[in-house]
């Protein structure tokens, strides 16, 4: 199955220039939904890890399934404020300004070894925040999988000291 013919592009979203890269048709399709997430487990397939960390809100969607399949447990990041109990936090530049991300405190043990998934590597600054927030807490990163990977947004040179993989290139 071609997941890459599924993705839809919607043109000049969320501003005018960007190609919105729209995963929803592949979570619509019962094949193609599994397919991706059947992939992004291949990308796994003997690596040793604790825990899964995905950012809200895509990274749940791919996050969870693969943590559920693979026995391991799954831990949220998400935008500032959202979070119940103590925090560590990171901020980091946008295109325009900076946002700020969390993850509770307790979520990683020191030593704990992490997978990070999300739906898409763009520029990679939001994975490069959250490396921070894992390895603030003592954690290590031993791979992020994306389902898409903008190549041409240099994301993997933003990661270069960690292991990437995606499944569809653009
Ligand atoms: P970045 O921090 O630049 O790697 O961007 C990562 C996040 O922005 C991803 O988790 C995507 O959800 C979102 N994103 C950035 N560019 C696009 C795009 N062209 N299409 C869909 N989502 C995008």
């Amino acid at each position: 199955m071609d997941l890459k013919q599924i993705v839809r592009d919607v043109l000049d979203f969320p501003k005018e220039g960007i190609i919105f890269r729209d995963i929803t048709p592949v979570l619509q399709s019962p094949e193609a939904l599994k397919e991706s997430i059947d992939q992004m487990m291949d990308k796994l397939d003997g690596v040793d890890f604790d825990l899964i960390v995905g950012p809200e809100s895509r990274g749940f969607i791919f996050g969870v399934p693969l943590a559920y399949n693979m026995n391991k447990g799954f831990i949220p990041v998400r935008k500032k404020g959202k979070l119940p109990y103590k925090t560590v936090e990171k901020e980091y530049d946008l295109e325009y300004g900076t946002a700020s991300i969390e993850m509770h405190i307790d979520a990683i043990q020191p030593g704990q070894k992490v997978v990070i998934i999300d739906d898409l590597l763009a520029t990679g600054g939001t994975s490069k925040a959250i490396i921070d927030l894992i390895e603030q807490v003592g954690g290590k990163v031993v791979k992020l999988v994306y389902l898409i990977e903008l190549e041409f947004l240099k994301g993997r040179d933003a990661l270069k000291d960690y292991s990437v993989e995606s499944i569809i290139k653009y």
